[in-house]
């Protein structure tokens, strides 16, 4: 249906005048501006900013709203991303005025209920990664990289160990090596095999005294359990290094296994992801991390504590941690994506949270099975909480490429999955599924593969058709821009 209120700025709306509401004059008398900053260089004219009624704004946001896919409205099997259903308790809960009405300089002995709150959650990050020290401040995933690296770095300076390197798979998402480079690491790309682990002839080959940290994705990025895991911590560990985990797919071994027992010293996890924060144009992520005993003197400050005393118990914002690389945020990190943590994590309980990774596990190989035979899924038949099937034979044989198939999934009412990552697999289509679909949505996704794989190339080179936008980042020559994204003066 067309919508013009959505197809039109703010600025064409603009009608000279109108108002969205009329306050009375002001009795106090203008000042003169110029006269109060003489040597100020003033705006001479009215910003020319759009005139309009509340209802005209209020209907263009609305609209604007709409044209966006999200999980409230559409499958969105992005892989990696962990896009599962945000529960609305969840939100209501974070939503509580004693939550939202919290002032981040308020005195500790005034905001005990959130510090509890915020000590529990970090004791469920430490049991759930089997890594007792916890940091809750680092604000997204990448940030938990940056913070544990840097942790990692000024324990070898006060080792007096000069490490150099960080070592990463070739499967590693982009923000490990950049987390590595911006601690000051320089990072080597470690091979990974045919069927996708990692090659323990180059990282055995790549391993020495220079070391600092090997970081690994397990499940890997691929979605495969690296089954090596324990000698590759062994080989690191004997020459001296660190093995830090990249948590986002903690959503497949919640309550099976544990980063610390198969041999991480450092992790975050991304809360947005496995903790059902909405994420992706939906609110912002969060990054705690959990470490060793031996790396938590280094983790920022503050630190949400408990004191025991003869007094009672109490929390508080700990400072007195000489160790410390300082702070990486404000206060204590986004506590608005903690506070929704902590309340799926009770929800669930202990085994709510291992159910919640069998079915991820489950749902992902059930649409495993259903695609193979349509989408080759190049490395291996079965998987943990997503898989990565490729397009490189549709692009052979018809000239169709991932990217083509992601964006006619818009047109059938899906939110296409991630492509082109991992970069080990050609014309990569990464798919999860997440554990809160219902095998009918699968089985839709399915049939709409199935039913764009039996269109003709031209079709799917010109999707989507249906969005009101195409294909925005695309040079497409021939096609007229949907929309104008002019600016009046
Ligand atoms: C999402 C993701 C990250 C980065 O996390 P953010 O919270 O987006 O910063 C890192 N590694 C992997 C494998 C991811 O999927």
């Amino acid at each position: 249906m067309r919508n013009m209120q959505a197809t039109q700025l703010l600025f064409e709306l603009s009608k000279p005048g109108r108002r969205a509401n009329r306050l009375p004059d002001s009795e106090v008398p203008q000042p003169d501006m110029q006269e109060l900053y003489p040597t100020a260089t003033l705006r001479q004219k009215p910003a020319g900013l759009p005139e309009l009624s509340e209802g005209d704004v209020i209907r263009h946001f609305t609209n604007l709203s709409t044209l966006n896919m999200s999980v409230d409205t559409h499958f969105y099997p992005l892989g990696s991303c962990t896009m599962k259903y945000n529960p609305k308790r969840n939100e209501r809960l974070a939503s509580l005025p004693g939550i939202v009405d919290l002032h981040p300089l308020q005195p500790d002995a005034t905001a005990q209920g959130m510090l509890e709150l915020l000590y529990n959650v970090q004791g469920y990050f430490a049991e759930i990664s089997g890594l007792p020290g916890v940091s809750l401040q680092p604000a997204a995933g990448a940030q938990g990289e940056l913070t544990a690296l840097m942790a990692a770095a000024a324990y070898f300076r006060d080792l007096g160990s000069q490490r150099t390197q960080v070592l990463v798979p070739d499967s590693a998402h982009g923000t490990n090596p950049a987390s590595a480079t911006m601690v000051g690491f320089q990072t080597k790309t470690i091979r990974s095999r045919e069927d996708g682990s990692v090659d323990m002839d180059h990282l055995r080959a790549s391993v020495d005294d220079s070391t600092a940290v090997f970081m690994i994705t397990n499940p890997s990025t691929l979605g495969l359990f690296e089954n090596q895991i324990q000698e590759i911590a062994d080989l690191v560990h004997d020459a001296g290094g660190l093995i830090y985990l990249d948590g986002a797919n903690m959503n497949a071994i919640l309550g099976i296994t544990r980063p610390g027992d198969f041999g991480a010293d450092m992790m975050h996890y991304n809360p947005h992801k496995t903790f059902s924060g909405p994420h992706g144009g939906g609110g912002p992520g969060a990054g705690p991390i959990c470490v060793r005993d031996f790396l938590e003197p280094y983790l920022p400050t503050p630190r949400v504590e408990r004191v025991d005393s003869a007094e009672g118990v109490h929390y508080r914002l700990g400072y007195d941690h000489p160790k410390s690389i300082g702070r990486v945020r404000s206060f204590v990190g986004n506590i608005g994506v903690l506070v929704r943590a902590y309340c799926y994590i009770r929800a669930c309980g202990g085994q709510g949270l291992k159910e919640v990774s069998e079915n991820a596990v489950l749902n992902a190989n059930y649409l495993l099975t259903q695609l193979a035979p349509l989408l080759p899924v190049p490395k291996g038949s079965r998987c943990m909480h997503e898989f990565v099937a490729s397009a490189s034979k549709l692009k052979k044989e018809k000239g169709v490429t991932a990217m083509d198939l992601a964006k006619r999934l818009l047109d059938f009412g899906f939110h296409a999955p991630t492509v082109y990552f991992p970069l080990t697999v050609q014309e990569a289509v990464m798919i999860e599924p997440t554990e809160t679909e219902s095998k009918e949505t699968l089985d839709a996704f399915v049939e709409a593969i199935r039913e764009i794989l039996s269109e003709d190339a031209e079709t799917l080179h010109d999707a989507p058709k249906t969005t009101r936008i195409s294909r925005p980042d695309e040079v497409q020559a021939a096609r007229k821009p949907v929309m104008k994204w002019t600016v009046s003066p």
